[in-house]
């Protein structure tokens, strides 16, 4: 007779089990959790490094001189003047870290549409970003150059 013994939650289990059924697929979900919530904190450390950092404070103050300090989206799609208080990255820190400081992957942005824009992300992220791309690709040819 093989050996048994019990599982943490009192189910009789075989000898070389480390748990159930039932507790290895909860066991395996908690890992995957844990291991979700601890990149996330990961990132969310060096983003906090990186927005405090001397780099991006002289490239965001670059990127908002260089458009006038306008709203882009504001401007271009509702044709409105609204100042802006957000430098947004385009393609995010977590999918392209290494174009934090790229000036073609910035665009300054009004709180209240860098919300809108991230609410956007979550339906049409690729659209989103084609717009946000194309907005940029019109101020450099009807303002600049
Ligand atoms: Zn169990
Ligand atoms: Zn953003």
């Amino acid at each position: 007779m093989a050996l048994k013994k019990l599982c943490k939650c009192g189910k009789v289990i075989d000898y070389k089990q480390k748990y159930c059924e039932q507790c290895s697929i909860k066991h395996k979900q908690e890992r995957a959790e844990y291991y979700r919530y601890y990149d996330k904190h990961i990132r969310d450390r060096q983003s906090a490094t990186f927005y405090n950092s001397p780099e991006w404070i002289k490239t965001r103050e670059y990127v908002l001189a260089k458009y006038k300090g306008l709203d882009l989206y504001a401007f271009f799609i509702e044709r409105k003047i609204i100042y802006a208080d957000t430098v947004h990255h385009i393609e995010e820190l977590k999918e392209k870290w290494n174009r934090r400081l790229e000036i073609s992957n910035l665009i300054p942005l009004s709180s209240s549409n860098h919300n809108k824009i991230h609410n956007m992300y979550e339906k049409d992220k690729e659209g989103t970003q084609r717009l946000l791309f194309s907005l940029l690709d019109r101020w450099n040819k009807e303002y600049e150059g």
